[in-house]
């Protein structure tokens, strides 16, 4: 038996939607998941009206930042049948970052059986236009009202649903960062903690004023190498192979690079993960060898790349003829929507009874 109480709402607010312009990040579905850690254990679990909640001046999450969050999709296959994409390796992820946040792990058939009611609960806001899906933001933050620096006592774990279109559908302009770091090997670069966006939000604003839509991270000890974009990992394709930075304890492993690692490997391609340097990626262009580069994440999915500008060289691309970005974009947009063979084991029907 369910743990997992239920409250529906009075009226549903899904008549003021259109599916074909939604802004990002803004709509919410009617419901959302809510449970709170109290005395060692994961308690109160419910489905409930998505609302405010009340807090404490003093919630622990708002001085000192223990929070930490996922972002997933869950589309609608041709008959309507919800999809979710690889949410074990979400659950995994997100236990990973409450480690080393110091905070509790969510058990993993609780996540799982939260997500599929919640998801079957609100299936009619999964938008069924290919590229656009049910964004699914679980996460987890400090309840206790204590000003100090320790590790809270109580915690609360939301589910909140919105839907989304095409993310990102142009390319994306960046600008290697000479002076600010996302992140440090032994810091949170590996977690989905909350301050890694805050640190993040003064570099984007300075590269937006210069033209840019986003800043390229290089390491923080020699900016030499290159490590991630805003919420995307990079992958650079060149001549004869492609590569992705290794993940280095700085760089948080996105569930999409992981899967686009697969698909490019299944389809016979040489896939490289070492740590890549922006010197490298600069001989390459000049020598004419650099074919396609882009983001990958699951908001995006693949965000091609329009110009990667450093101090002593601008480069440029057209990526309106690239081949594999769209190969790879469109295996996966396919997969969601049940239009392309499941081939790697990435979709997890959703069944109504949570398990
Ligand atoms: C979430 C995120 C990614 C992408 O991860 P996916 O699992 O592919 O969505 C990459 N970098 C950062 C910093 C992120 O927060």
């Amino acid at each position: 038996m369910s743990k997992i109480k239920t409250i529906a709402v009075e009226n549903s607010s899904l008549d003021n939607v259109d599916f074909n312009n939604i802004p990002f990040g803004r709509v919410f579905s009617d419901h959302m998941f809510s449970a709170v850690y109290r005395n060692g254990e994961w308690q109160d679990l419910k489905i409930c009206p998505t609302e405010n909640i009340n807090v404490h001046p003093a919630m622990m999450a708002l001085h000192y930042g223990q929070s930490i969050f996922e972002g997933m999709k869950a589309t609608v296959d041709q008959s309507g049948i919800p999809l979710l994409f690889r949410p074990e390796k979400h659950i995994e992820r997100l236990n990973a970052s409450a480690r080393r946040m110091c905070m509790p792990e969510i058990p993993t058939d609780i996540f799982l059986e939260a997500i599929h009611r919640l998801v079957d609960f609100d299936k009619a806001w999964i938008p069924p236009q290919e590229g656009s899906a049910l964004y699914i933001r679980p996460f987890v933050f400090a309840t206790d009202e204590y000003i100090g620096v320790t590790a809270s006592q109580n915690y609360r774990f939301l589910i909140l649903t919105l839907p989304v279109g095409p993310y990102y559908s142009k390319p994306v302009s960046l600008m290697v960062e000479r002076k600010y770091v996302r992140a440090v090997k032994g810091g949170v670069g590996e977690a989905k903690t909350c301050g890694n966006y805050a640190a993040s939000l003064l570099p984007a604003k300075l590269a937006k004023e210069k033209g840019f839509d986003q800043v390229m991270w290089m390491d923080a000890h020699e900016f030499k190498y290159i490590q991630e974009v805003g919420t995307m990992n990079l992958f650079f394709v060149f001549k004869d192979r492609i590569v992705t930075p290794s993940t280095d304890g700085a760089i948080l492993k996105g569930i999409t690079r992981m899967s686009i690692i697969d698909y490019l490997k299944g389809e016979g391609h040489k896939v490289e993960e070492y740590p890549l340097t922006i010197d490298e990626v600069k001989e390459a262009y000049k020598k004419g060898e650099l074919i396609e580069a882009f983001g990958s994440g699951t908001a995006a999915v693949i965000a091609n790349i329009s110009r990667i500008k450093d101090t002593d060289i601008d480069m440029q691309f057209d990526a309106s003829h690239w081949k594999l970005s769209t190969e790879v974009k469109s295996f996966f947009n396919g997969v969601r929507i049940g239009k392309v063979p499941d081939k790697y084991g990435w979709i997890v029907p959703v069944n109504s009874q949570g398990n």
